[in-house]
């Protein structure tokens, strides 16, 4: 780990396939099986009907963006300021936010209700899911 890398994650069997689903280029959420109902955080049981039977599954990576913030305080080495703080929710189910950084646009071009797309930053096994606007 260099000062040019953020913190990250540490990979648990609970999390894993969150951290690197991006080697695939795809998103993944828990999902439950018996009612559809996505799970993120991930839980071991569904929130929605209490079935255990829960397990990853590919999303779209399209969001749009719920809420934000811009940080003009540079706290990691590995994340020059000014840059953008912000929850997306997702296209699939409109309850499940994602704490993230949005990239790829101007500070003062960031809007609530923008659509997103993720992508991924790479750091060894870990790919942080990192959301830019969708290009008109
Ligand atoms: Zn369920």
């Amino acid at each position: 780990m260099t000062a040019l890398t953020p913190p990250l994650p540490r990979l648990t069997p609970e999390s894993d396939f969150y951290w690197t689903s991006g080697a695939t280029g795809t998103l993944s959420l828990l999902r439950c099986s018996a009612c559809g109902f996505y799970l993120h955080p991930p839980t071991p049981q569904c929130r929605a009907c209490g079935s255990a039977d829960v397990a990853p599954q590919p999303v779209s990576g399209r969001a749009t963006l719920f809420t934000f913030t811009v940080s003009y305080q540079q706290l990691l080495p590995s994340i020059p300021a000014p840059y953008v703080v912000g929850i997306v929710a997702l296209e699939e189910q409109d309850d499940v936010h994602i704490t993230t950084r949005i990239v790829g646009v101007d500070l003062d071009e960031v809007r609530i209700g923008m659509p997103l797309q993720v992508r991924f930053e790479q750091h060894d096994d870990v790919y942080l899911p990192l959301f830019a606007p969708v290009p008109a």
